[in-house]
């Protein structure tokens, strides 16, 4: 028998995957041990690498590994993965049999059902892209919940009587989330959310990077790529440092050129002031949104790896005058939360009085004309028939009029965003409708638009002096795989040979010591190159247990060294 239902945060950065057990949800460790695996697959000979191998490998082997991908769900962009390209989609979907394969390791039994968690903005093709990630992966994606959703319903459950108004502040690898929410006796209200698809961790990461990049008098865009991802490894490592220390040396080679730098806690928060200037856009179209004030607002929840920097703790303490709340870790809430919204589409008994309510985080309508001044018509304007933030389900139906004398025909085209001319907004579906011919605007249609709290949405038109009908479910739309084409692709992935569980420890440090040895010089390079000739070695020996203590022995030479080199 299939596990219930389990929750899988899908990130930029890191994944994870939770169950919803004893009437509190739990995170399952991969194979190495940690519940987060990186969200990075690398191509080792014909060999897939996911997680923290894959990761390690991005400095040294760029071309054959492949991170950051949610970026182009959706999108008909292929990454390069050795002599293959494969879709955002295929990538996840490589992720996400990972994450399968450790957690039914962990569980000893298979898991189908999931709960996968969606930055609360993902348009329809993101959408839906992540469900056939899921399908690809061999997994049934019985719900999508957005991530500061989630997030909120871990938070929630720890205090489950309260009464609060609170904001999830969700900034991860490369994307900044905001929603206000309402908390009360266990029902769960999400207000307004809102964000920015395009500002997140990694931002500060290259703006450190960059401004390394110039304090060494080579400006970021005269570095070759490898420069590049070694120095944004650095920086990476340095942002990190920076957190808890007010300053950290480092050595850096740039074009063949050795710099030993200090770099202080306020160089790299005046590099990336401009980064948290843009974090306040969001917030305050959240709160206008909402109809809430920040003054009766009770907390401010983290989450996200990214919020570990103290001047996002200072920008939310100077903006709301309160201290975040970090109660559960950040990189945990959402996989904990998607565990909790799964036992909740299985109606876990220990969750009869929790409640869940979504709002549309677009607005959603079809393309119009308009008539102008002169009585000529203009078409392409939008015309919203769910706003934003409405709660969901939502199901909203609207009149259109012919607009010429003799038309028989009304298209209606599908669209979602916020801007007036269609043009600016993203097309997700068209069908036509057909009506008597007649004068200008005596034949006509209602126009219903249904959207689920999963984000999926269902229109359908109506003749009005007929009742013929015509809709779409939007699901085929441009950029998505047809359920054929999924088909393919999952058996495609299928032959992809992962790399054996039991070898992954090795692997992984295999990396490790490969990509130390890229960002070492002199004696230290010596020195890795010495344990990579060890390790081998007694790899090549095959005897588990002085594999295990060469292991141990190792990663703690490697520690020093990384701690020296900032990783
Ligand atoms: P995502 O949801 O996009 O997968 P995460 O929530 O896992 O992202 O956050 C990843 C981001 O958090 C990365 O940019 C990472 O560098 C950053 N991060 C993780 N730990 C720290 C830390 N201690 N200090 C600063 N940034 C951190
Ligand atoms: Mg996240």
């Amino acid at each position: 028998m299939d596990h219930p239902p389990i929750g899988i945060d899908l990130g930029t950065t890191n994944s994870l995957i939770a169950v919803f057990e004893d009437g509190a949800p739990r995170l399952l460790a991969n194979a190495l041990g940690n519940p987060l695996t990186p969200s990075a697959v690398s191509m080792d000979n014909d060999k897939v690498l996911v997680g923290e191998a894959a990761r390690d490998r991005l400095p040294t082997h760029p071309r054959e590994t492949a991170a950051a991908f949610k970026r182009s769900m959706g999108t008909n962009k292929t990454l390069g993965l050795g002599r293959k390209k494969l879709r955002a989609e295929e990538l996840s979907a490589l992720v996400l049999r990972k994450l399968k394969e450790d957690a039914e390791a962990a569980l000893g039994q298979s898991i189908r059902d999931v709960v996968v968690s969606v930055p609360a903005y993902f348009n329809q093709s993101q959408r839906q892209a992540t469900m056939s990630a899921c399908a690809m992966a061999g997994l049934n994606p019985v719900r999508l919940v957005n991530e500061p959703t989630a997030a909120a319903l871990a938070y929630g459950l720890q205090d489950r009587d309260g009464e609060s108004q609170f904001l999830v502040f969700d900034l991860g690898g490369g994307t900044f989330d905001v929603t206000v929410l309402e908390h009360f006796d266990g029902v769960m209200e999400v207000k307004a959310s809102s964000g920015d698809a395009f500002l997140g961790g990694e931002d500060f990461s290259e703006a450190l990077a960059k401004g390394i990049a110039d304090k060494c008098d080579t400006p970021w865009s005269k570095l070759n790529t490898d420069d590049q991802n070694q120095l944004r490894f650095v920086a990476d490592g340095l942002k990190r440092r920076l957190g808890v220390s007010d300053s950290h040396d480092v050595t850096i080679r740039l074009g063949g050129e050795t710099h030993n730098l200090t770099i202080t806690r306020t160089f790299f928060e005046t590099a990336c002031a401009p980064l948290v200037k843009r974090l306040l856009h969001p917030i305050e179209r959240c709160f206008y949104d909402s109809n809430e004030s920040t003054e009766t607002l009770d907390r401010v929840v983290f989450v996200g790896g990214a919020t570990r920097m103290p001047m996002i703790r200072q920008m939310v303490a100077r903006q709301f005058k309160m201290l975040p709340d970090m109660s559960i870790d950040p990189d945990h809430a959402v996989a904990l939360g998607a565990a909790v919204q799964a036992a909740l589409v299985a109606e876990d008994r220990a969750l009869d009085d929790v409640v869940m309510t979504e709002v549309s985080p677009f607005s959603v309508g079809i393309a119009t004309g308009s008539q102008l001044r002169d009585g000529a018509v203009m078409e392409g304007f939008f015309s919203p028939i769910i706003e934003r933030n409405t709660p969901l389900p939502a199901s909203r139906e609207q009149y259109f009029s012919t607009m010429s004398d003799n038309q028989v025909l009304l298209g209606v085209d599908v669209y979602q965003g916020e801007a007036p001319m269609v043009s600016d907004n993203i097309h997700l579906g068209r069908f036509d409708l057909s009506v008597p011919r007649a004068k200008a605007g005596v034949e006509g249609m209602s126009v219903r638009i249904t959207y689920d709290p999963s984000g999926l949405i269902d229109v359908e038109a109506v003749s009005s002096s007929t009742g013929r009908k015509a809709g779409v479910v939007i699901k085929d739309n441009v950029v998505g795989l047809s359920d054929a084409e999924i088909k393919s692709k999952l058996k495609a992935l299928q032959k992809f040979k992962m790399h054996p569980r039991e070898d992954e420890e090795n692997t992984a440090l295999l990396a490790r010591i490969k990509r130390l040895y890229e960002m070492a010089s002199g004696a230290d390079r010596t020195m890795v190159q010495g344990l990579l000739v060890e390790f081998e070695g007694v790899l090549a020996k095959q005897d588990p247990t002085d594999i295990a203590t060469a292991r141990g022995e190792i990663t703690e030479v490697l520690n020093r060294i990384d701690d020296y080199y900032v990783s």
